[in-house]
């Protein structure tokens, strides 16, 4: 999920992967490190859990080997904790091989029980290592790096950026990708490998971007990219039109449509490794067995601001499948509220830093009552997983910007599956509802892919309304919690007064605010809704619009019904009812973002707010 950069060239190695590695720092990471070939031959790395910093001052105080060939990493932690143990490049070959790795290997437990049959040995709790002994048995018998590349990721499964480079093969990084990224920098005598161009933009401008399931092979004075079964493939060279500052946020104008444009990836990251054969896989969920999730009766979701919009969302998923009773609350009101507790209580705590102290503190409360505690969090050594039985991480990548949106809908997935693997473990839904289910949930990367290109028109509508000082929500039953983070997004990013409303509250009050001219955005349920929520909606646009409102309706493709009421459309892609929130709710994200844009302002760190917020 985090930067990588390789080098082969005639410069110091060390220096041209510190340089990548520091311009890689807006993807964000917990750990760096990096792994280089001195020109005596010898193989040395180097890695530090923490900050560029530390490895830097480090390599500083006691230098590397200096040679030509080397590659570089930070690391988002996935699967073990933040540590140096942990951190990248992982070694195979009796250490004569480094590899560093940027992704999720789904399979990585029945390869490592595989690898320990056979006498190998591990020192990192990470799927990547894996990859580096793979990579290094299988170099011991080909002696060719780019085969043994090619051997191993026949047997990978999930999502991976891999780069290796070996001390008998100097002048040579072999780097592989499956559906993570990476791309080449074409130097003169020199060539760069990178997630992005950032990593290498400072030396050239010429890049080729390698397409998935690709091999390439770095040398000095060559570049050679084949397919995964090894046959040469075309690539296409081109020039990159960034300046130093686009580099800063990787060509985005902020980390905040960043984000939102990682939104496919962070649902289907938080899904890879966890479905198997039409089940929810969960193989590590400590203290939550089958046993102690048979025996809960009643379940509390505890989190703030946009999580706790996740934890709604989760509350409707797990009633309908699960059919235990679930409460949300927030984690201030909570910890001070004087809950009933028990051992047949679970509170899942919603968090993305793992650091929230109003959540932090409600967990630790929650423990001491007796509870059982799940987290679902996207920080890996982060103090909230800590005080649980379990958790689920989100695998949304690092989330920089202030305002919560790729970590949300990651938080929603996390929820769902759970929510799926408790009605598995009570049988309150048959395996096929279970896998039907799944099925919806694993549509939704490419939907909200769909998503991102039907709301480019969206800057536009907030270009006009940059002067407005009111916007309203409506939603019902899951499009209430979406209501509810369309306004909240608002506030944080534009400063203005924003209200979600669930639509069939409107005749008790609310309506009272409609005047000409108010904008209103209405989620609108599917028409192939069972519960027949679609016409009762569309009844109440009629009810605003006749007071004059201007409406604008998120609404599935093609229902027709809404067209005459609404002023705007912005169609989403058919989805069950529980899945539809996933998609809904990115065209409100995107409009925060560029109503905030339109008036000017920081989208990334809006006033007075923390991305983390560790006080109470
Ligand atoms: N899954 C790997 C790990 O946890 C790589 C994570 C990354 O992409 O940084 O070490």
């Amino acid at each position: 999920m985090c930067g990588i950069v390789g080098y082969v060239g005639p410069n110091s190695s060390v220096a041209v992967l510190l340089g990548g590695l520091s311009r890689l720092q807006y993807r964000g990471y917990d750990s760096a490190g990096l792994a280089v070939l001195g020109s005596d031959g010898v193989l040395e790395t180097r890695k530090h859990a923490g900050k560029l910093k530390i490895l830097i001052d480090d390599v500083d105080a006691s230098p590397l080997v200096d040679g030509q060939t080397g590659i570089g990493h930070t690391r988002w932690a996935t699967h073990g904790g933040p540590t140096d143990g942990n951190a990248h490049p992982h070694l195979g070959d009796d250490g004569k091989l480094a590899l560093i790795h940027n992704g999720i290997i789904e399979n990585f437990a029945p390869l490592k029980q595989e690898l320990l049959d056979v006498g190998e040995t591990f020192t990192s709790e990470t799927d990547s290592e894996v990859a580096a002994v793979l990579v290094g048995r299988a170099f011991r018998e080909t002696g060719d790096l780019t085969l043994a590349m090619r051997q191993v990721v026949a047997r990978l499964e999930g999502a991976f950026t891999l780069l290796v480079v070996h001390q008998d093969r100097p002048g040579e990084v072999v780097g592989a990708r499956h559906i993570s990224p990476l791309v080449i920098g074409l130097g003169d005598g020199e060539n760069f490998l990178g997630s992005d161009v950032a990593a290498f933009v400072e030396h050239t401008r010429r890049a080729v971007e390698i397409g998935d399931d690709q091999i390439v092979t770095i040398r000095p004075d060559s570049v050679e990219v084949t397919d995964f079964a090894g046959a040469p493939v075309d690539t296409r060279e081109y020039e990159v039109a960034w300046d130093a500052s686009a580099s800063e946020k990787g060509g985005w104008s902020s980390f905040m449509r960043k984000e939102i444009s990682e939104e496919p990836d962070a649902v289907y990251n938080t899904l890879l490794g966890r479905v198997l054969d039409g089940a929810v896989a969960f193989p590590d969920l400590g203290g939550l067995d089958d046993s102690v999730l048979k025996s809960i009766d009643r379940i509390v979701i505890i989190a703030c601001g946009t999580a706790a919009y996740a934890g709604m969302l989760g509350k409707y998923a797990i009633e309908a499948w699960a059919r235990v009773p679930v409460e949300v609350a927030l984690s201030h009101e909570f910890r001070y509220s004087d809950p009933i507790l028990n051992e047949r209580t679970l509170v899942i705590s919603v968090s993305q830093s793992g650091e929230t102290m109003d959540t932090l503190m409600a967990v630790k409360f929650a423990k001491e009552g007796g509870a059982r505690g799940l987290s679902i969090c996207n920080t890996m050594g982060s103090s909230i997983p800590r005080e649980s039985d379990a958790v689920i991480y989100t695998h949304a990548g690092p989330e920089v910007a202030v305002a919560s949106t790729k970590a949300f809908v990651a938080q929603i997935t996390a929820l769902y599956l759970f929510g799926l693997h408790l009605a598995a473990v009570r049988g309150s839904l048959s395996a096929a509802e279970v896998s039907e289910n799944l099925t919806e949930l694993q549509a939704i990367p490419a939907k909200l892919a769909e998503v991102l290109v039907a709301s480019a028109g969206i800057g536009e509508l907030a270009g006009w309304m940059a002067d407005t000082r009111s916007v309203l929500f409506l939603g019902r039953h899951v499009g209430f919690p979406v209501a509810l983070e369309g306004a909240l997004k608002l506030k944080e990013l534009a400063y203005i007064h924003a209200e979600g409303f669930a639509a069939g509250e409107l005749k008790h009050g609310p309506i009272a605010l409609i005047e000409p001219g108010q904008i209103v955005f209405v989620i609108v349920p599917s028409p192939r809704d069972p519960s027949s929520l679609h016409p009762k909606v569309v009844s109440n646009i009629q009810e605003i619009r006749a007071r004059g409102a201007r409406v604008i309706a998120i609404a599935e493709k093609g229902d027709a019904a809404v067209l005459p009421f609404a002023d705007e459309v912005i169609p989403i892609p058919l989805a069950a009812p529980l899945f539809e929130p996933l998609l809904s709710v990115v065209p409100l994200h995107i409009f925060a973002l560029e109503l905030a844009t339109a008036k000017g302002l920081d989208v990334d760190q809006p006033r007075n707010l923390a991305k983390s917020v560790t006080v109470e």
